[in-house]
């Protein structure tokens, strides 16, 4: 039988030291109060880690004749945070060497998609896909001298332009059924008892009507603002800018960088092609050459150039499919919240927990996986405390006990399901 991989990365990103004293406990202490861990990866993503071990030591432990069917395997990455390129890289190559393409039968990840409730609805959405990725750099080399007699726009200048241009045409929103996240919002309007009718039928033909399509896209971007919208659209943000270096000289080159994520529907061309096309209208505005990558693309008249240059590309993730091993997973979580989780740490007793897919906005370790197993699940088996998640990567990291008892305990579920099973 195909082993499965519980993965969780242990590295974290750095405390910033003008940090310090917003900490309640110092960030490495790793201090317990009775109800929180303190530290830097309390939240993001020790607690996966401590999760998983614990669920096999408890194993190891307490259940002598325990014989699983299916191998467990435990891989954690070291560098996750600066894209896993010495850590999961290696450890997938190994991987991949031992099993083969799809020789993995499942492999759990951490995700922000916790157990939530939304409009009265709760709901677990472990993310099946992930949004793609794109730096690309655009540098603008112009005219040169004395500032005294400056052309009409200096490279500084043009770069604002192209910016402007960029940030002018928003990529669209869509709600398309290759987007996992609507099943997830889909799921949420049928059964939510605070919706109103009409908005429920928008939510049932939103594939089927450009009305609907319309108002859904409207009320989820009013509903979860900047979160929602961009797990619909293909983000864009200028994030760097070089250019000048006096006041009395004419910058000759300017540069800036745009990051963008990539919409699941959408691929990096395509984002490539918007951007090119912002930059390209300013470009031929002025007569400026355009290169893309080093391939000079269109001759301008004047001495200047323009080059785009992509810097970091990665396609979304090919999304996880509603299968056995999904039917599976979802069903262990509906089990283990149902029976164990809402009774121990909640006041809802009697919960219909319902089970939908997701996606993630931002990109883990789990790229370097997609060819071992195309049952990538990407969830954080706890309560969603969005107080909590707000401080991952910032000051005062710290997480429940309870939430991390659940974690232990979906993860130990998870194993004796899997372990259990007949080929
Ligand atoms: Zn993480």
């Amino acid at each position: 039988m195909k082993p499965n991989i519980y993965y969780a990365h242990q590295d974290v990103v750095p405390v910033d030291n003008s940090t310090l004293d917003e900490w309640e406990y110092p960030p490495f202490s790793g201090y317990y109060d009775g109800t929180y861990v303190w530290g830097r990866g309390s939240l993001d993503d020790k607690h996966m880690i401590v999760g998983m071990l614990q669920s096999v030591e408890y194993i190891l432990e307490n259940e002598p004749d325990f014989q699983p069917n299916r191998t467990l395997l435990l891989a954690f990455g070291a560098d996750e945070e600066i894209s896993g390129n010495y850590g999961s890289a290696y450890i997938s190559e190994v991987l991949y060497e031992r099993y083969g393409q799809n020789g993995i039968y499942s492999f759990i990840d951490e995700g922000g998609n916790a157990v939530a409730n939304l409009n009265g609805v709760w709901i677990a959405s472990p993310a099946t896909g992930e949004k793609g990725f794109m730096n690309l750099e655009v540098t603008i080399d112009y005219a040169g001298g004395h500032s005294s007699v400056p052309p009409d726009h200096t490279s500084i200048g043009i770069a604002a332009m192209m910016i402007n241009a960029i940030e002018e045409q928003l990529f669209p929103p869509m709600f398309t059924p290759a987007n996992p996240v609507t099943e997830y919002f889909q799921c949420m309007a049928e059964y939510s008892e605070v919706l109103p009718a009409t908005l429920k039928s928008d939510f049932a033909n939103a594939y089927k009507s450009s009305i609907s399509n319309k108002r859904v896209i409207d009320y989820l971007t009013k509903l979860g603002g900047k979160t929602f919208e961009y797990l619909l659209r293909t983000s864009q943000a200028v994030d760097v800018i070089n250019g000048g270096i006096k006041a009395n000289a004419l910058p000759e080159s300017t540069n800036f960088v745009v990051n963008t994520r990539i919409a699941v529907e959408s691929t990096v061309n395509a984002t490539l092609t918007k951007i090119t096309a912002n930059v390209a209208e300013v470009a031929q505005l002025l007569n400026l050459s355009l290169f893309i990558d080093g391939t000079r693309v269109t001759n301008g008249t004047t001495s200047g150039r323009v080059s785009i240059n992509t810097i970091t590309t990665l396609e979304p993730a090919p999304v996880s499919p509603e299968n056995a091993v999904w039917d599976q997973f979802a069903g262990t979580i509906k089990s283990y919240f149902e029976d164990v989780a809402f009774p121990g740490s909640t006041n809802y007793t009697d919960v219909d927990l319902v089970i939908a897919p997701s996606i993630m906005n931002a990109n883990t370790d789990s790229r370097h996986y997609w060819n071992l197993t195309s049952n990538i699940y990407r969830f954080q088996p706890s309560f969603m405390n969005a107080k909590l998640v707000a401080n991952i990567h910032s000051a005062d990291e710290h997480f429940d006990a309870d939430n991390l008892m659940h974690i232990f305990g979906f993860f130990y579920d998870y194993l004796h399901v899997l372990s259990s099973q007949e080929e």
